[in-house]
């Protein structure tokens, strides 16, 4: 079980703040903007690299669910940053999908 599924599971606590049948969205545990809130499908997929046509409808639906969890949140008016990491040089930690949420201060460009 990756560690997003033990939160998805509830075996590992987190800062739960949105929950549907195909999704958890939780508070990083450390955050990187005064928002930064995870976004995971329940469905594990290890990365964007290994999706599939299957998982057309989940990515949309995951992509739909940041832009509304931003507005959720507070920072739909000021702005926000939606990021997946995606192997070593993309900064993945974790090896099950997950949409970075992060907002509440201007964000640089480019990344780090
Ligand atoms: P990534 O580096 O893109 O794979 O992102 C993994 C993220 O998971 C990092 O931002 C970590 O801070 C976050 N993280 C790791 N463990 C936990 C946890 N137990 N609860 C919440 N966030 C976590």
């Amino acid at each position: 079980m990756t560690l997003f599924e033990k939160i998805i599971t509830r075996e590992i606590p987190a800062d739960i703040v949105f929950e549907d049948d195909q999704c958890l969205a939780f508070r990083d545990i450390n955050p990187q903007a005064p928002i930064h809130v995870l976004l995971v499908p329940k469905r594990p997929i290890p990365r964007l690299g290994a999706a599939a046509p299957a998982d057309h409808a989940l990515l949309g639906h995951l992509l739909i669910k940041a832009g509304e969890l931003a507005g959720m949140l507070g920072v739909g008016e000021s702005g926000f940053r939606v990021v997946i990491n995606h192997g070593p040089d993309g900064g993945e930690t974790v090896p099950h999908l997950h949409l970075h949420i992060l907002g509440g201060r201007p964000l640089a460009w480019p990344p780090g």
